[in-house]
This record gives structure tokens, sequence and C-alpha cells, in this order.
């Protein structure tokens, strides 16, 4: 019975049929195409996108040093050296992070005492290279001088539900 049921399923071209009523459907539905770069989808104050260092508003960097972010990173995509300054304080002498071993999971900023390294919502970015995307501490602190004001508003957002 089932064998005679699918041949007249194939012969009557049931499925063929099926699958042009799902197009057709589609065709006059609402369309959801944004017309990038010109025109944007949302993104949330959590978006994960080029990491950033920052400063306090005096201008002290925010970075202890305490290595937790290179700790936590599973694609081990960070390296920190760590130096003490005459104040005795803790800065870091090197901070560099690898955008093509990164998988941008966040543990980093997620992990860091002191909201210094974070991922701001850029993510029109390339490199012609992999030395491009390698990233050093002065490329990270520019990062973060240049959206200070949209990273801490996400942040800010963000602790609101913590
Ligand atoms: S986002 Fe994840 S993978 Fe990328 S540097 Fe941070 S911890 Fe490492
Ligand atoms: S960025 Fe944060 S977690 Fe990483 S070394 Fe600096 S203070 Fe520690």
């Amino acid at each position: 019975m089932d064998k005679i049921k699918e041949f007249f399923k194939t012969f009557l071209l049931i499925e063929l049929l099926k699958g042009m009523a799902l197009t057709g459907r589609y065709m006059f539905a609402r369309k959801i195409t944004v017309q990038f770069p010109e025109e944007k989808t949302p993104q949330s104050f959590r978006f994960r996108g080029l990491h950033a260092q920052r400063r306090y508003a005096n201008g002290e960097e925010r970075c202890i040093g305490c290595k937790l972010c290179e700790a936590v990173c599973p694609a081990l995509a960070i390296k920190i050296e760590v130096a003490e300054r005459d104040d005795g304080t803790r800065r870091t002498t090197q901070y560099d992070i690898d955008l093509t071993k990164c998988i941008f999971c966040g543990f980093c900023e997620e992990s860091c005492p002191v909201d210094a390294i974070v991922e701001t919502r850029v993510f029109e970015y390339h490199g012609e290279s992999r030395e491009d995307l390698y990233y050093t501490k002065p490329m990270l602190l520019a990062v973060g001088a240049k959206h200070e004001a949209q990273i801490a508003k996400d942040r800010a957002a963000d602790a609101k539900y913590r």
C-alpha cells in the first residue's frame, strides 16, 4: 500500500509542488535582507567585537596586569608581560591579542576585575595579513580611547542585569 502511495506521490509531483508552494510563500513575505553597510541590524550592548583596553577618566590604565584574562583565554590568544613601576604599582609592559586565534568568547572581559579588557561593538575591521590582526597594547588602548563613550554606556547597561 505504501509503495502505491509513493508511486502516486512521485507521479503527481507532490513533493515538487510542495517545494514550489513554500518558495512562493516566501517570495511575498517581508524581506529581512539589509543593505549593508548603509543599513545595519541592531546590536546588543553585549556584542563581542574588536577588543579594547580602557583607561580611567584621569588617563591611568585600568589594567593591573593580574593575567586572569591570559589564564582564562581558551584560545591562548593573549600574551602579557608585567613590571612594577616606581610607585610600586603593577602595569603591563606588553599586552597582545592575536585576533587570528581569538574565538570571541568574551571570557577575557568576564574575568577582568577592573573592566580593563572589553569587547566593543566594532566589527568592521580587517587585516591584509596575519600581522595586521595581531593587536598590541598601544593598538588596544587606541581602540579603547576612540570608543570609550560607547563602551562605558554598554558596561552600565550590562551592570543592570547582573
Ligand atoms: S574573547 Fe575569548 S578567545 Fe578571544 S582573547 Fe578573549 S578569552 Fe581569548
Ligand atoms: S586586562 Fe584585566 S584580567 Fe587582564 S591582566 Fe589586565 S586587569 Fe588582569
